[in-house]
């Protein structure tokens, strides 16, 4: 572990944060074959806070980093990488005023809305963050992104997972990356912001948060997600002419356990009872299917139009507003917990942790 560059020994650790490293373009370094994730991390990080105006630095906690190994471009994120991130923060969570999770941008969303169903009823900050260019790299957005994440992970009234990236505080559950190379990378869709950056202040919607909407006692679910981390739910987004053996392949497979559906618009699809069929089979045999829209805006309403009509019938859960991140870890968290297929599917239904 190692420590902040100022108040760091002032400190006891309830009054710390935590600083978890897990790779992702921020620490990347040149490499003979490209970017890949670099060590050091904690010494370069405190070299680079060291650089930011002294205002600044005196308004940073002190804070403690675990680097996890090996470290990983989150493209190569699983389930497991959630589950081990959940573990670590669980075990870890009285002892820090608030966590902060270095992570690549490619999967960040997908991690923190997992970690948002994990880590059910958080009563402090838990912020991602990451970067679109590495710490080390001329005109990088790494060093604000990584202050701004510091700063809100010591706000009290933030007890939910966040991301903070280019000024803006994102809900976890309702974040997407809508960009792969802008600085604003991030997006969040259907659901305000939780916080922004507005000159030196970052300041905190309290009322949007879930501090005052639903937070309860913490209540984390921290279940084994081995049995569904390789490949057991997948993810069909529907295209033009998108066959019914097609969708057979993938939901009559023996190893599926679960499937998000995206389909057209208000929760449409092509106007082929075969197609339901498939659908029906594999509900009919206890496998969780959802849907969303493939719009990145606005709810499904099955049934609205003759051609989604069917699909209630068919056993499909609706995905409301849902992200495909918030949607797909809510399918996994499900299904890797020792509860009846009718809770799994009473529960995907219901708003855990402000995702719908
Ligand atoms: N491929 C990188 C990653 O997700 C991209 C990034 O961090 O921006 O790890």
């Amino acid at each position: 572990m190692s420590q902040a560059p100022l108040l760091a020994d002032a400190q006891s650790s309830q009054e710390r944060l935590l600083v978890i490293y897990t790779g992702g373009t921020i620490g990347m370094q040149p490499q003979a074959n490209g970017l890949s994730p670099a060590g050091d991390f904690p010494e370069r990080l405190a070299r680079a806070l060291s650089q930011l105006p002294l205002r600044d630095q005196q308004m940073l906690p002190a804070y403690d980093v675990i680097s996890y190994s090996p470290l990983i471009d989150s493209s190569a994120a699983t389930p497991m990488t959630w589950q081990q991130l959940a573990a670590d923060i669980a075990e870890r969570f009285t002892e820090h005023r608030g966590f902060v999770v270095i992570h690549g941008t490619d999967t960040l969303s997908w991690t923190a809305a997992s970690l948002a169903y994990q880590l059910q009823g958080l009563d402090r900050p838990v912020v991602l963050t990451g970067a679109m260019a590495p710490l080390e790299a001329p005109n990088s957005d790494a060093l604000q992104n990584l202050y701004g994440a510091l700063r809100f992970a010591t706000h009290p009234e933030l007890q939910e997972v966040a991301i903070y990236f280019a000024n803006r505080l994102l809900r976890g559950t309702r974040a997407i990356k809508q960009h792969s190379e802008a600085v604003e990378a991030f997006s969040s869709p259907s659901y305000p912001l939780l916080g922004e950056r507005i000159g030196d202040d970052f300041i905190l919607f309290p009322s949007r948060g879930l501090s005052y909407q639903q937070r309860g006692a913490p209540r984390f679910e921290l279940v084994d997600y081995q049995p569904v981390a390789n490949g057991e739910v997948v993810r069909i987004t529907l295209w033009p002419g998108i066959a019914p053996w097609q969708l057979e392949a993938w939901l009559s497979h023996p190893n599926v356990k679960g499937a998000l559906l995206q389909l057209w618009g208000a929760g449409n699809l092509p106007d082929n009872p075969a197609l339901l069929e498939v659908i029906a089979k594999a509900t009919g045999e206890g496998k969780l299917i959802a849907a969303i829209s493939q719009c990145p805006q606005g709810r499904v309403h099955m049934g609205a139009y003759a051609a989604g009509h069917g699909l209630t019938d068919a056993g499909v859960l609706s995905g409301d507003d849902m992200t495909p991140e918030a949607a797909y870890t809510k399918l996994v968290h499900m299904l890797a917990q020792p509860i009846s297929l009718e809770d799994q599917r009473r529960r995907f239904l219901t708003t855990l942790v402000g995702e719908r």
